[in-house]
């Protein structure tokens, strides 16, 4: 693990770095299928526009609303193959077994650099990888408030077919065991208070036994 000081010399107002600024902090948001992990980026993207959220690559196709460069990097088998070749990911992972999705390492690297406070949105898998080669960045898991309203928001959002639902859930199962690999855990009952509790945890200086 590093010693250099995390995201102390940041200022809490633009999250740019003070004189002489450190590199900042890097967290990792994970969670069960549809706890609205991305609903809460949404909202802090909105919010907290100094917070910089990265934009994943995929091989899953765009669903009506999404924008290419804005919600994924949308891309290819061959071209997520290179990306992997080249070594441009930090993590990636195939999700619900039905698509690839990764974290463009560079992207990442820079923001912490300019000493801006980053955001990962991953599955776990990808955490987990996160967490071998950046073990310094905090992670932190959406929970939802209980199963039953997983299940219900699963269905309620109404973007996948059966199958795809039974294999996220399936999936969820698994994800919801892992809660005790992460530094902290948030309870998504209102996504504005889930967004503002983990800001205030991206632009913390440090959380226990973590520089
Ligand atoms: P969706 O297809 O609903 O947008 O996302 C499916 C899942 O992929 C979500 O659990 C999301 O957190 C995860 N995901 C999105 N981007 C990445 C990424 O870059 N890496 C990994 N490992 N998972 C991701």
């Amino acid at each position: 693990m590093t010693t250099h000081p995390k995201n102390t010399t940041n200022d809490p107002a633009t999250g740019g770095p003070a004189a002489g600024g450190s590199p900042a902090r890097l967290t990792v948001l994970a969670g069960p299928t549809a706890v609205g992990k991305g609903t809460v980026a949404a909202d802090i993207r909105e919010r907290f526009p100094d917070i910089w959220i990265s934009v994943s690559a995929t091989t899953r196709k765009p669903r009506p609303t999404e924008v290419h460069g804005v919600h994924y990097l949308f891309v290819s088998d061959a071209e997520f193959d290179r990306m992997i070749a080249d070594g441009e990911l930090l993590e990636w992972a195939v999700v619900h077994k039905a698509a690839r999705y990764g974290t463009p390492k560079q992207p990442v690297l820079a923001k912490l650099a300019e000493g801006r406070p980053a955001l990962l949105e991953i599955d776990l898998q990808g955490a987990r990888q996160v967490r071998e080669t950046m073990p310094e960045a905090q992670f932190v898991f959406l929970a939802p408030p209980s199963w039953d309203e997983l299940v219900r928001r699963l269905v309620g959002r109404g973007t996948e077919t059966a199958e795809e639902r039974e294999r996220r859930l399936e999936t969820a199962t698994l994800e919801l065991a892992a809660e005790k690999e992460f530094d902290v855990t948030i309870v998504n009952a209102s996504v504005r208070e889930a967004a503002d509790q983990l800001v205030k945890l991206i632009r913390s200086p440090s959380i226990t036994g973590k520089s």
